[in-house]
C-alpha cells in the first residue's frame, strides 16, 4: 500500500495518514483542526483474481484486510457482467468491477 497524506484545511500542515486509517478524522498537530482523512481507493482494498480456462470463466473479489472472499461469480454469470457492460474486459476490469460492486452495495 501506498503512503496516504490529508492536508489540513486549517494551516495547510501535510499529515501522513497511518496505513490503518480509514474512514477517521484525523486532528492537526499543528493547529488542532480536524482533518479529513481520504477513503483508500478500493483498489487498493480489495483484490480481483480471473481465471479463465476453456469454457470456464471465475471472477472473484477478495477484502485483503479480513482475506475473505466478498464476490464470487462464475461462467455465465460472469460473461453476463460483461454482456451487460458492467465490466470491462481487459486493463478496466479491476476498476469497472469494483465500481460496479460499490454501487450496488455488494461491497
Ligand atoms: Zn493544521
Amino acid at each position: 500500500m501506498g503512503k496516504r497524506t490529508a492536508t489540513c484545511p486549517g494551516c495547510g500542515n501535510v499529515i501522513e495518514v497511518p496505513e490503518k486509517w480509514m474512514k477517521y478524522d484525523i486532528g492537526c498537530k499543528e493547529c488542532g483542526e480536524e482533518v479529513e482523512v481520504p477513503d483508500l481507493p478500493l483498489t487498493e482494498l480489495f483484490d480481483v483474481d480471473i481465471w479463465a480456462e476453456r469454457d470456464r470463466l471465475g471472477i472473484w473479489v477478495t477484502d485483503k484486510e479480513r482475506d475473505k472472499v466478498v464476490f464470487e461469480v462464475w461462467d455465465d454469470d460472469a460473461r453476463q457482467l460483461y454482456e451487460d457492460g458492467f465490466v470491462k474486459p481487459g486493463e478496466g476490469l479491476k476498476d469497472s468491477l469494483l465500481e460496479y460492486l460499490k454501487e450496488t452495495k455488494v461491497i
